[in-house]
């Protein structure tokens, strides 16, 4: 039925309409499901839906078969307030195949009672958990705590879509129908869920692409210079287990094969689609593998975003027809992709090197590099599993990717090239769940070219897009590395060795120099180099000759050949004391090196496999083909300064998995409402450049968050600020308020310490000219004592908000001694923080000065944490500082500052609830 189309992008929204909650999604056979809320004009498609319905949908819905809806329902259904009522719908092919509504309960503001209509056809295919998560964190964001909804007793689909999401189910039936309440909650078991959901379905989508039955070469050419010739060319040279289509309609042959003038011409189907041809002719080629069903493409062209608006206006139109015809797509402007498992023999990329076949994956953001790294790769004898050159991923996102990698048989580690990132809080949570099972490591490049931004706060001019970065690798486990080269000894290690379960190296060598050498980088890596027990030492004895030191390293001279080494390696490995072992092998002739190698190799291999087993072979002539790591299960490297770094990152990553990840804090005092109330005052005079709050706003915010504050007022007059003493009964403190004055200490603004009316009026007086523009006198109880720390954040335009936490005063920009993480940040996570600032030790008492409250300096971190979470106006924040009193008497924040800016549209998602797009 025409008449039932409905548009997947709203044009002309009515009033109120969230449209940053509008958001695509893979479903399971690859399509694509556009997520909005509903409007007006979807009333017809909405009638269709409920005129479609089955017997038993309708009777599951509305408890009785309903063909239709009447005028009023149907204007109830879709002309909706978005706040009291809500409804998402979801869209494939233009059709809409379900909805997903809320209505909240007059009386109880934290309650709604939910329904969802899924079209039958469409049922069982991840819609329904879709709408359901959707509509959740929607309700969540508004703080409906709960659903309520009625189900009929025999509904067991969609109580699995309840349960698949990982909410908690309280149900009570009577007379056949559930009550079945669900909290809003976002759970450690609805994360999990979603995650799931999200893997499964991705991963399947991207089957296409990787495991094709057929293939089409657009653009295949004669010319085996060009880029579709070698693509074309490495297609058939790696034995592709299907048929492989060349189209191109200017010639008739390409390598003895029949071309098609067009991918609608070819007779069999066609799974994945390759388009090397110029980028004016993409989108028409793309139209007509949409026609002809085409599941995957990979668009070698160039010409695209990376050109400028226009490619990237050709760009958006070319995701458009993807995402609309349901297949997925790699680029454009990429190098392709390869798969090495023998089932299929996929070497759809045009560079001249198909590597070995291994369990390393790995992504490429740049083209020319990607070639480099399959060469190095298999210069190395690092095995290849998936290889993707993502290019400007305009569909297919390194995140994807991860998913995809995520439960691949055939991946045990995976490697990543990136130059940005799509949307690093996806990243951040997707590389933080699978870190856990495979480790992931990265090249970040940009590392020295970021420097730190002019900002207005100490912890605006902090933060850099760099630390950033380290940020949040550290949170999600990602192994950092700065060079190829490191990338590639950090892979040759965890894709042949367990890791570490602990710091203890033992080194074994037949020369002294090399030994020392080993020693020192792996001291320098903060790894461990123990003396070995006496009974260890007395069993190398027992073989080794007298000249040889045995109490590690273990130097067995020039003279140890094969069975030296066989020996040490066997016993050394079987020995409890340490974690890794690494032999060093220096060959003093010719006689005798290849035998020693092979006795390396055969005794490491004789191992149970449960220690990690490094070698280093140094000789100008490299490492010998005995222990090339295509033959070898372990590592080779020509240098022991490459095994230690490569031990500490396996070590670091090991650590990094034992390590519980901690909690998100859930604090049951935290005044929402409030909060809200001012931010949405203060907002509706904020022009989009933002403003710095004023202190009453700021006092109110921190104070609704549980932060506190000392008795604050802001004063106009002498008088005034005499009245506030005389309250407070205490000294006092008096800070100009001054639009010019950023740091008012620096300008004389400050007065401290100030008591009785002839200290206060001098003191007013002497902070009010020190500024051109004073516009009143902050008065405030002084906080006598204590330490002082700063706690901050700031909104990158990559990372999105960062908090930071440092000792504070004037030198924390000048040191630089500050810990950074991406928020939300659990429990252990603040604890963390507070650790990885070294003036920080002062907290735990230092020479004579007492200890801080570190368990309040935790809770403050989780606050702000919490408030950042719900307010995501708030780009930028100084509390510096935070005075910390001893153990037991808390935090109070002296001085504050919090700078705001409208989110777009009509009303506000939390931060985690942004739409994540693929
Ligand atoms: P600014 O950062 O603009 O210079 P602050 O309000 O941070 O101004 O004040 C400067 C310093 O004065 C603080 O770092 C702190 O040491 C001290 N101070 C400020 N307010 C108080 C207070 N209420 N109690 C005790 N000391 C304070
Ligand atoms: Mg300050």
């Amino acid at each position: 039925m025409s008449s039932t189309t409905v548009s997947t992008t709203i044009t002309d929204p009515p009033s109120g309409y969230p449209g940053e909650w509008e958001q695509d999604a893979v479903l399971r056979d690859g399509g694509t499901v556009r997520i909005r809320p509903i409007v007006p004009a979807d009333a017809p498609a909405l009638q269709a839906l409920v005129h479609n319905m089955s017997t038993q949908s309708s009777y599951f819905r509305f408890f009785r078969v309903k063909r239709e809806l009447a005028p009023e329902e149907l204007k109830a259904f879709t002309e909706i307030d978005y706040r009291s009522d809500m409804a998402f719908i979801a869209i494939v092919d233009g059709e809409l195949v379900g909805v997903g509504r809320y209505n909240s309960i007059d009386n109880d503001p934290a309650s709604a009672e939910i329904a969802f209509t899924i079209a039958d056809p469409s049922q069982g295919m991840g819609i329904g958990t879709l709408l359901v998560f959707r509509i959740s964190a929607y309700a969540r964001a508004l703080g409906i705590e709960r659903f309520q909804a009625y189900l009929l007793a025999d509904n067991h689909a969609m109580m699995r879509v309840f349960r698949n999401a990982g909410f908690s189910l309280s149900r009570e039936i009577d007379e056949g129908v559930y009550t079945v309440e669900i909290p809003t909650e976002e759970s450690d078991a609805v994360l999990a869920a979603e995650g799931k959901a999200e893997q499964i379905s991705t991963a399947a989508s991207l089957l296409p692409l990787f495991y094709p039955q057929s293939i089409a070469v657009i653009g295949a050419s004669r010319n085996k210079s060009s880029i579709g010739g070698r693509l074309f060319n490495n297609i058939i040279n790696a034995d592709f287990m299907g048929p492989v289509y060349p189209v191109n309609p200017k010639t008739s042959v390409v390598r003895s094969i029949p071309t098609y003038a067009s991918v609608v011409d070819i007779p069999g189907k066609v799974d994945l689609a390759f388009i090397v041809v110029p980028a004016a002719h993409v989108l028409n080629v793309v139209r007509e593998c949409a026609d002809k069903g085409v599941r995957g493409l990979v668009v070698i062209s160039a010409g695209f975003s990376e050109v400028g608006d226009a490619g990237a206006q050709a760009e958006r139109e070319l995701v458009e027809i993807v995402r609309n015809a349901g297949m997925r797509m790699v680029g454009p402007n990429c190098m392709g992709l390869l798969n090495t498992d023998p089932a299929i023999n996929l070497d759809g990329q045009f560079g001249p090197i198909m590597p070995p076949k291994g369990n390393v994956a790995m992504s490429s953001q740049s083209g020319a590099l990607g070639l480099a790294i399959l060469d190095y790769a298999t210069e190395l004898g690092i095995g290849i599993s998936t290889f993707v050159s993502v290019g400007n991923k305009a569909d297919v996102s390194g995140n994807d990717l991860l998913l995809f990698w995520e439960e691949d048989p055939n991946t045990d580690v995976i490697l990543l090239y990136l130059e940005s990132f799509g949307n690093p809080r996806r990243f951040a949570r997707i590389a933080r769940r699978i870190g856990m099972k495979k480790p992931i490591i990265a090249v970040k490049s940009g590392r020295t070219a970021a420097g730190a931004r002019a900002a207005s706060s100490h912890t605006g001019s902090l933060a850099s897009l760099d630390t950033a970065v380290d940020a949040l690798f550290t949170q999600a486990g990602v192994i950092r590395v700065d060079t190829l080269e490191e990338l590639f000894n950090v892979a040759s290690l965890l894709s042949s060795q367990p890791l570490p379960r602990g710091r203890n190296v033992g080194v074994i060598t037949n020369a002294g120099g090399p030994a020392i050498l080993a020693v020192d980088a792996l001291e320098s890596q903060g790894l461990a180099v123990p003396k070995l027990s006496d009974e260890l030492q007395a069993e190398l004895r027992t073989f080794l000759s007298d000249e040889a030191a045995v109490t590690n390293p273990i130097d067995m001279i020039a003279a140890a050949g094969p069975a030296e080494y066989k020996k040490a390696i066997e016993t050394m490995l079987a020995a409890d004391e340490i974690d890794a072992l690494i032999a060093l092998y220096i060959p003093a002739s010719d006689v005798g090196a290849p035998e020693t190698a092979t006795a390396i190799r055969e005794a490491a291999e004789a191992s149970d496999g449960r220690k990690t087993f490094l070698s280093v072979y140094m000789n100008s002539s490299g490492v010998p083909s005995e222990l090339a790591s295509t033959k070898a299960k372990f590592p080779a490297f020509p240098f022991p300064e490459r095994a230690a770094m490569a031990l500490r990152k396996a070590v670091e990553y090991s650590e990094w998995i034992d390590k519980p990840t901690g909690h998100q804090a859930r604090f049951d005092d935290i005044d929402r409402t409030t909060a809200r109330e001012v931010m949405d005052a203060a907002c509706a005079e904020v022009d989009t450049q933002g403003v710095w709050l004023d202190p009453d706003a700021v006092d109110a915010i921190l104070t609704a968050y549980g932060l506190e504050v000392p008795r604050t007022k802001v004063v106009h007059s002498v008088d005034a600020a005499i009245a506030f003493a005389d309250e407070v009964g205490g000294p006092v403190v008096l800070k100009v308020i001054s639009p010019s004055a950023v740091h008012k200490s620096d300008v004389g603004g400050v007065a401290l310490d100030i008591s009785g009316a002839v200290a206060v009026t001098e003191a007013y007086e002497r902070v009010t000219s020190a500024v051109p523009d004073p516009e009143g006198v902050l008065a405030q109880e002084f906080v006598a004592g204590g330490h002082e720390v700063l706690i901050g954040m700031v909104e990158d335009p990559n990372f999105g908000p960062l908090i930071v936490f440092g000792l504070g005063g004037v030198f924390v920009e000048l040191i630089g001694d500050v810990a950074f993480r991406i928020l939300p940040i659990t429990d252990l996570e603040a604890r963390e923080m507070i650790g990885d600032v070294k003036s920080a030790r002062l907290l735990e008492g230092y020479r004579g000065r007492d200890p801080g409250d570190i368990d309040a300096v935790i809770d403050a971190l989780l606050r702000v944490s919490a408030l950042i979470e719900d307010l995501p106006e708030v780009f930028e924040m100084d509390l510096n500082p935070v005075k910390v009193g001893t153990p037991g008497s808390g935090v109070r924040i002296v001085d504050a500052r919090i700078k705001i800016r409208p989110v777009l549209g009509s009303w506000i998602p939390s931060r985690t609830d942004l739409p994540s797009m693929l």
